[in-house]
């Protein structure tokens, strides 16, 4: 499968005053989210979750432990969002999302997650 040209990549960015979880896959229309985090059986699509609070993979599909890793390890050395996504082979149809929440504790914070879906369903193999 072909990879993605990254140097073309739209990047997606998403605020919401809420919560991530209302987040549907736009392949199947599945709250991708709520599926991939409460039940783990996540739709077909979605590859992986991180978000830059906990710097943690909350969530790949089978065989993309590492690429979620590597795209976290990436982001948080270099912080360029273009530079980790280029940095882990996707094939063409996936993407990736930037979704920033924000809300208030003991001030106001807010944090990014980190979604990358495929559009073709997620690849058997990892690479
Ligand atoms: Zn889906």
């Amino acid at each position: 499968m072909p990879a993605m040209d990254w140097r073309r990549m739209k990047t997606i960015e998403i605020d919401l005053d809420g919560s991530i979880e209302e987040l549907f896959c736009p392949a199947c229309g599945m709250e991708a989210l709520e599926a991939g985090i409460r039940g783990w059986n996540p739709c077909e699509h979605l590859v992986f979750l991180t978000d830059d609070a906990s710097g943690e993979v909350s969530y790949n599909a089978p065989g993309f432990q590492e690429k979620a890793e590597k795209f976290m390890k990436i982001l948080s050395e270099e912080g360029e969002l273009e530079r980790a996504a280029k940095g882990i082979q996707m094939p063409a149809t996936a993407f990736l999302m930037a979704v920033t929440t924000h809300g208030m504790a003991c001030g106001p914070v807010s944090s990014t997650s980190y979604i990358c879906f495929d559009m073709a369903g997620v690849p058997e193999e990892g690479d």
